[in-house]
């Protein structure tokens, strides 16, 4: 472990995988997995943390300092390092990880592709779009394209040989997609049509890892319904494969320009323009007007794995925060002040940076375990044999995508902060990772929807799914959970969670009520906080699955001592001084104080 370089923790993504989720046993029993056991998980993930550490984590820097260059007719340069690695990724296998091996893919569960991609995505967060997209895009074109797009583009992009973007911002349609305003007409070619308008901060747009991008674009066609009941999606080529997989045409979708921002800069931020020169052929994916239903496919996994690059980024700060505090001699034990001058000890001896520390620790450790759960639960999902079963998994995963998105990434900005915060003035300096890591965290809760956009998700939509069945089976299996719990020395934390799950079924039932009313700006006024309060007890709800864990496992005298009473005690951290603050929400909520809807408020400007 250091201050400057990347770390990761190899003990608690296997604590993880194996102690509490045991997914080499409950996988094991499908077919598809029935040949994968504890070491060949273990292999990937250790093979994934190689790759981060020798072949990844090198180009962050580099990647953060040189950034993505345009040369003003249409050519993006990656930074030094980029295509290199980006190959590397291909020949070996870790674009498509979860595709089947018969489309080019590695065949591996989601569980994996979320151990490895936490790894992966922490060395370099920016690095790590190109491959996410590609990945998105494979897995949307396998699962809505005509057998003809299959054949012809998802083994490529499994491969990595073509990348994939998703185009649907647009300057006067952001959150608001249902604005968008690029064209679509057709052809006399079935399907095939010609598309204009201008897309703007589409990530990998253009770029010089790959020989052909394969844009997945929302455009209206003619006559279409206004909003997102009016959207199509297509197909569009860089360049126009010809029937034997070789390039042929270039297609008019052309970059012209690539912005300047914070963080993530090795990633290329593109405008693309569509159609201004020549046509630019777009091939429609399902029917007229299905674009909205077909891309929230892809957006629900794209939106899980940024909540990875939240937690990831924030866990390479905080290992490096760590090691700092360990180092860094300042300040006096506050034991000694009394007795006059003694000597300055490490500041990892000061209560308030212990309290930072810890904080930092038990939020990495409660969302690593949240996104992993729910990457299991992609699985069963997918897997099991029962349909009941596949849609009650299905159930909590279309929950917590909101969830592991906005919470993710609101509580990794907070960890990476901290971090900072723990480092003082070296924090703030670019000798040190940890200033790149906050500003690349930053943008995670910026896109594939604003963390605000999440929460009304949840509010408006996940909520009142199923008349409120996928909430309720969170609250009886967590309630379960809490049961289950009690009698093992862990008492008194139970309550507090049981205070706390309580809050929130109270604050759910008092927005529900304004929902039902029509009186939908109150209830819209608390989403974030609502968002917050779920997600805040759901990490409670993690905590105490790996405190029982790691309870069971030092009854049975077997594991590491110190590791899991670690986990005992970031589950009596988080009870007593995280945790409240989602009754704190749940009262906020319930306060009915609406100040800032008041019409007069902000009115002055
Ligand atoms: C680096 C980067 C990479 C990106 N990559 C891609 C990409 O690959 N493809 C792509 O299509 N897009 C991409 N985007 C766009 C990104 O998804 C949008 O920026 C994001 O969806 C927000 O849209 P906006 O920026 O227009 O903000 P706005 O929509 O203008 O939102 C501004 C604020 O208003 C809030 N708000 C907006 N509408 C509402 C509402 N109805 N109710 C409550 N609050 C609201 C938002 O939550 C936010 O806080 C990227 C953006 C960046 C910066």
């Amino acid at each position: 472990m250091s201050a400057t370089e990347f770390t990761t923790d190899l003990r608690d993504v296997e604590f993880v995988l194996f102690d509490q989720l045991h997914v080499h046993e409950v996988l094991s029993s499908f077919p598809r997995y029935a040949d994968y056991d504890r070491d060949m998980y273990l292999s990937i993930v250790a093979e994934a943390d190689r790759i981060a550490h020798e072949i990844i984590a090198p180009i962050n820097k580099i990647g953060d300092r040189e950034g993505c260059r345009f040369d003003g007719k249409g050519t993006v340069t990656t930074p030094k390092g980029y295509p290199e690695a980006f190959k590397f990724m291909s020949d070996n296998g870790w674009i498509g990880l979860v595709a089947d091996t018969e489309w080019g893919g590695t065949g591996l569960p989601h569980i994996m592709e979320m151990a490895a991609g936490e790894l992966l995505t922490g060395a370099c967060v920016a690095f790590a779009t190109y491959s996410g997209l590609t990945r998105g895009v494979a897995n949307l074109i396998s699962s809505f394209g005509s057998p003809e797009m299959k054949e012809r583009y998802v083994r490529k992009l499994n491969q990595g040989r073509w990348a994939g973007t998703m185009l649907l911002t647009e300057a006067g349609a952001g959150s608001s997609v249902g604005d968008n305003r690029c064209k679509a007409h057709p052809t006399d070619r079935p399907g095939v049509y010609t598309l204009e308008g201008e897309k703007i901060f589409i990530s990998g747009g253009e770029q010089d890892l790959t020989e052909n991008i394969v844009h997945v674009v929302l455009a209206r066609v003619p006559n279409a319904p206004p909003g997102t009941k009016g959207l199509s999606i297509f197909i569009v080529p860089k360049f126009i494969p010809n029937d034997d997989g070789s390039l042929g045409d270039r297609n008019d979708i052309v970059c012209v320009g690539i912005e300047e921002k914070m963080g993530i800069h090795g990633s290329a931020t593109c405008t693309m323009s569509l159609g201004s020169n020549q046509p630019c052929f777009g091939w429609r994916i399902g029917d007229e007007n299905a674009g909205m239903r077909i891309m929230f496919h892809l957006m629900n996994e794209a939106r899980i794995m940024v909540g990875v690059q939240g937690e990831s980024t924030a866990a390479a700060a905080y290992y490096n925060a760590l090691d700092f505090a360990k180092e860094r001699i300042q300040g006096p034990d506050i034991h000694d002040v009394a007795n006059g001058w003694t000597p300055s000890v490490s500041i990892l001896k000061h209560p308030d940076v212990r309290r930072m520390l810890m904080t930092m620790r038990v939020l990495i450790e409660n969302m690593r375990s949240l996104l992993f759960t729910t990457a299991l639960r992609m699985d069963l999902a997918d897997l099991s044999a029962d349909a009941e079963q596949r849609e009650r998994h299905a159930n909590f995963v279309d929950l917590m995508v909101p969830v592991c998105k906005a919470h993710c990434t609101d509580c990794g900005f907070d960890v990476t902060r901290l971090a900072m915060q723990v480092m003082g003035g070296y924090g703030y300096c670019g000798d040190y990772p940890v200033e790149q890591y906050l500003r690349d965290n930053k943008i995670c809760s910026i896109y594939e929807g604003t963390n605000g956009i999440q929460a009304m998700d949840l509010l408006g939509r996940k909520l009142r799914m199923k008349n409120g069945v996928l909430f309720m089976e969170w609250l009886a299996e967590f309630t379960a959970e809490l049961d289950a719990a009690k009698g093992k020395g862990l008492d008194k934390e139970v309550t507090e969670l049981e205070k706390a799950r309580d809050q929130v079924g109270a604050a759910a039932m008092h927005l529900a009520k304004f929902a039902f009313d029509g009186n939908f700006s109150s209830a819209m006024l608390h989403a974030s906080n609502f968002l917050t309060a779920l997600g805040e007890v759901v990490l409670g709800q993690h905590a105490l699955a790996q405190a029982v864990t790691a309870r069971r496992l030092l009854d049975a005298g077997e594991g590491e001592r110190a590791f899991l009473e670690g986990k005992l005690a970031n589950l009596r951290f988080y009870c007593f001084n995280l945790l409240p603050h989602a009754t704190t929400l749940s009262r906020v909520i319930r306060s009915g104080d609406e100040t800032c809807l008041e019409s007069e408020l902000f009115a002055e400007v």
